[in-house]
């Protein structure tokens, strides 16, 4: 109780005087200490924007992480500090943590000793005696013979009548899924020629509603490939315990439907959820999840293209990019006037329309997102709708409505994306993972 007085006063004082830097630390490390993971790990990210690699706030931010499992973000955290000589070797140490966690122990080996021969003082005993315990095996072994039948999951199989030319704009995006998953199937022998083989994920990146799912859908139609769509959050918490079960049986749903489109959405949420799982299950469902990926004999996914998406790719484990999994990220963009334009214009598609100006919608539209201008539409029809109930007659929907429309629906996160988006690829960056990004955060937001 009086604990929690203090820190609420702290709290209180930092939201006072948000630039107070050592105050914000101290916040900080007051959160970390007492377990309160997640909102220590968002103080240490503001404390960083305020002073951009400092190694305290980085290593503050790199226990957080570690700490709720989020081994990438944590091993991304620290990076751009590791890359110079002579780094803080307890950052070494984290790393070893963060190595360790993701099961890479030659690396993380590496890191310990390394750090501990330049300062003893920095020493774990735990992680020393576990670093030189036999190898765990890779994957979780696998379920046991009486796994329940497949169909356990409550998963649908859709057979999507959407193409590319329902996805508006993005045609970049639509290019490169294009060459990474239809032209693969399409024309094999080519790409065998040159000795690639089709195969291996794809992550589709980017702020919420921006058209992750619609376009991931149109990927299937466009395809001829059955889909089904999976939230991943849903696998996690449907049975807490049946979770490796579940995905075991979700991609036997897929191998089953062949050529399928399977779709993982939220696929941060294996990450993220750890903080508040054993963490002992967590690390068996992600484990699960990549031998599924990993297909058990090498044709196992043959015919299955996994797609994944996330809101946040900086909480997805560096494990699920590696190659032959989710290798291949794809930034699905907000979109700009033309294409908002263009989303307008399909999503009004069928309905009794005067003749109508998507372009001047589309200028007053900006930040907004595909989710956004669908409930600015839907919010027109419905006024038009009452219109014509009425007048007793269909009155078909004008340019004025959809303005009046749009005063009346805000965007939703467009603006805060970028803005931590921005973050990452300023501060986090080093390994490149994020370089599509950049010409988009120095936009204007
Ligand atoms: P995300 O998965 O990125 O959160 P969704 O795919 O659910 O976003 O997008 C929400 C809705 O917005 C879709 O159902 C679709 O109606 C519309 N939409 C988004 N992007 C486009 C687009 N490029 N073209 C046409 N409609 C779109």
């Amino acid at each position: 109780m009086h604990d929690d007085a203090g820190l609420q006063a702290l709290r209180e004082a930092a939201r006072l005087s948000p630039d107070n830097l050592p105050l914000r630390q101290h916040l900080a490390g007051q959160l970390l200490a007492k377990g309160y993971l997640a909102e220590a790990e968002a103080e240490y990210r503001a404390a960083l924007v305020l002073a951009p690699k400092n190694a305290d706030i980085t290593a503050g931010l790199a226990e957080a992480f570690v700490r709720q499992s989020a081994f990438g973000a944590a091993l991304a955290a620290l990076e751009p500090l590791l890359a110079s000589p002579g780094y803080p070797p307890r950052l070494g140490v984290l790393a070893a943590r963060a190595l360790f966690g993701e099961g890479d122990t030659a690396r993380a080996g590496y890191r310990y000793h390394e750090a501990v021969s330049r300062d003893p003082s920095v020493a774990d005993a735990d992680l020393a005696a576990r670093l030189s315990a036999p190898p765990a095996p890779l994957y979780a072994t696998a379920p046991p013979a009486a796994a329940a039948p497949a169909d356990e999951t409550s998963t649908e199989v859709e057979h999507s009548g959407l193409t590319f030319a329902d996805v508006a704009g993005m045609d970049t995006v639509k290019e490169a899924l294009r060459v990474k998953l239809l032209l693969p199937i399409q024309q094999p022998e080519l790409f065998a020629a040159y000795g690639k083989r089709a195969g291996g994920g794809v992550l589709l990146y980017g702020p919420p509603g921006a058209g992750k799912t619609h376009l991931a859908r149109a990927a299937a139609g466009e395809l001829g490939a059955s889909f089904v769509n999976v939230g991943l959050a849903d696998i996690l918490d449907m049975y807490i315990g049946s979770s490796e079960r579940n995905l075991r049986a979700t991609f036997e749903l897929a191998r089953r439907n062949r050529p399928c489109v399977l779709f993982f959405d939220e696929v941060d949420a294996l990450a993220a959820r750890r903080s508040d799982m054993r963490q002992a299950h967590t690390r068996q469902v992600v484990n699960q999840f990549l031998a599924e990926l990993d297909g058990v004999d090498q044709n196992a996914n043959e015919g299955v293209l996994v797609l994944a998406a996330t809101n946040a790719p900086w909480y997805v484990d560096v494990a699920f990019r590696r190659p032959g999994r989710l290798d291949q990220p794809v930034f699905v963009p907000p979109p700009d006037a033309a294409a908002r334009a263009a989303i307008l214009r399909i999503l009004c598609r069928n309905k009794p329309l005067a003749e109508m100006d998507f372009d001047a919608v589309a200028r007053v539209t900006d930040q907004f997102v595909g989710a956004d201008l669908k409930g600015l539409v839907d919010r027109a029809v419905e006024v038009k709708l009452q219109q014509s109930i009425s007048a007793g007659r269909p009155i078909p929907l004008s340019t004025p409505d959809l303005l009046a429309a749009a005063k009346s629906v805000r965007p939703t996160a467009v603006r805060e994306w970028m803005a931590t988006a921005r973050n990452y690829v300023m501060h986090a960056n080093d390994s490149g993972a994020w370089d599509e990004l950049m010409p988009w955060v120095k936009g204007k937001w």
